[in-house]
């Protein structure tokens, strides 16, 4: 018998989010630069300290909170940007998710679940560009004869693909909550991170957004991890879709659920989503979001995440256009996809069905190669690495590494010698000269332990080895 029903969706305590909120009303000058400096020590702040912030609107102390932000993801992540594509298996989908393309009942989407040969041609694309991590996603509804078999096979199929110098090392997920057995058998395929948005914490929301299909369970899928975790998948990748509810009850909301997961299984979600709604195809809520965030509110947003919870990777898709990008990586984003599409064989077939198969429209239309050099002229690292999941450094043990800071000896190095295999096997020439500039000047500049290795393991992937980590 599963143990499936034994979870319930109380840690997210509407009552205490109103509490907190009005608690936290007036951002008093002298209370944020207390929580700023807190926050400066890199141990996190707490819920109603979060709150404070969600106020400040005078620039002045808007610039300083930016400006702890950015210190912070300095120290923790240093100059490194984690590069992904996501992979769109299908777009059949069962659930009326008002402000999705793919939801069951839009006719001016075309259907369309990719063959396993699809599923390897796109991957092949994908690597010959020169990812290394691929992010599944999936409508949910699976071609019948296959149910839920169609995305463990799909995730062996992205694994079986080589190409060239190179191959997928690390698949993530984004489908539909799951029950124990089924997160058993999607560990056994060898998943990284497995993540789910619950789009909107806010009970009323939820139901008014998700009107048909299994989705209108707001319990099950917020229980969605607790699954997760009992059935050892605890790499896990939370996320709230903005625009649909007040963002600072949505990410006091997503703090609850962080500390559930805390409490119960001793370690919180490895990385925070942050999407908007874009506009998506059929879909009048997604053109006009009922609590629309602003670039501004974005930006906060981000930072108040980098302050509270240092140690969470921040995801930003390409979604956003570059401009706010930029912005957003100093302020404690950590990953990026690049060079995305949202159509299932939206890479074999570029500029095909996109307005017809596409889950929502992308802001950023640039090529892999166009994203790396834009990464790389900011100043950061773009990193391929998979090593962490490699090794089994997931979940606590991810964790107890990352919060006291040693972490770093890995991931730098890891970075380097993963941004050097890209520009020694796929770069352009000019990505590969700024590329290599970039190591050049930032090497040095690393703490002499970890750069006695990072040079080192630079130097070999210079030299012809490949798949060089720690
Ligand atoms: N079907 C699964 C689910 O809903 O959890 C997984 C795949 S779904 C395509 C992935 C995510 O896309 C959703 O969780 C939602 O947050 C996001 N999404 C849907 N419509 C969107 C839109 N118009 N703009 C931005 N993100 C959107
Ligand atoms: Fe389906 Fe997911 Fe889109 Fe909802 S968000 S319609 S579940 S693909």
């Amino acid at each position: 018998m599963s143990m499936d029903n034994k979870d319930s969706s109380d840690f997210i305590k509407d009552r205490e989010i109103e509490e907190i909120l009005s608690a936290n009303r007036r951002a008093e000058p002298e209370r944020v630069r207390e929580i700023l400096a807190k926050a400066l020590e890199l141990k996190g702040i707490a819920m109603d300290e979060a709150a404070a912030l969600m106020m400040v609107s005078d620039p002045d102390l808007l610039k300083e909170m930016f400006e702890a932000a950015s210190k912070v993801k300095d120290a923790i992540y240093g100059r490194r940007m984690v590069i992904f594509a996501p992979l769109y298996i299908s777009n059949l989908c069962g659930n009326e998710c008002l402000y999705c393309a793919f939801r069951a009942r839009n006719k001016e989407v075309k259907r369309r679940a990719l063959t396993q040969e699809e599923i390897a041609r796109e991957t092949e694309i994908l690597i010959n560009r020169g990812h290394k991590r691929i992010l599944l996603v999936a409508g949910e509804a699976y071609p019948s004869q296959e149910g839920f078999q169609y995305v463990l096979d799909s995730v062996k199929t992205i694994y079986s693909v080589k190409s060239g110098p190179g191959e997928i090392r690390r698949v993530n997920a984004n489908v539909a909550p799951l029950t124990e057995y089924e997160f058993k058998r999607l560990k056994e395929t060898g998943i990284g991170t497995y993540q789910l948005f619950q789009e909107t914490y806010h009970r009323d929301t939820y139901h008014k957004v998700h009107v048909a299909g299994k989705k209108i369970d707001y319990g099950w899928r917020v229980t969605a991890f607790d699954r997760a975790m009992r059935s050892g998948i605890d790499d896990c990748g939370i996320g709230v879709l903005f625009g649909l509810f007040n963002w600072n009850y949505e990410l006091l909301a997503m703090l609850q659920h962080i500390r559930h997961l805390e409490e119960v299984f001793g370690v919180g979600p490895h990385t925070i989503s942050v999407p908007r709604i874009e506009p998506a195809v059929g879909s009048n809520l997604a053109e006009h979001p009922p609590a629309a965030v602003s670039d501004i509110d974005f930006r906060k947003i981000v930072a108040i995440l980098r302050l509270t919870v240092p140690y969470t990777g921040i995801i930003m898709s390409t979604r956003e256009t570059a401009n706010l990008r930029r912005e957003l990586f100093a302020l404690g984003v950590s990953q990026i996809s690049g060079g995305s599409r949202t159509n299932p064989g939206g890479y074999s077939e570029a500029g095909l069905q996109e307005d017809t198969e596409a889950q929502f429209s992308l802001g950023d239309q640039r090529s892999l190669d166009e994203v790396i050099r834009d990464v790389a002229r900011l100043g950061y690292v773009p990193s391929f690495c998979t090593g962490c999941y490699r090794l089994g450094r997931t979940g606590k043990d991810f964790m107890d590494l990352a919060k006291p800071g040693e972490i770093r000896h890995h991931c730098d190095p890891n970075a380097f010698s993963t941004f050097q295999e890209y520009l020694s096997d796929y770069a352009s020439p000019e990505t590969k000269t700024l590329g290599e500039e970039l190591i050049n000047s930032v090497m040095p500049r690393l703490e002499p332990e970890i750069r006695d290795m990072t040079k080192r393991m630079v130097d070999e992937v210079r030299a012809g080895k490949r798949d060089v980590y720690c």
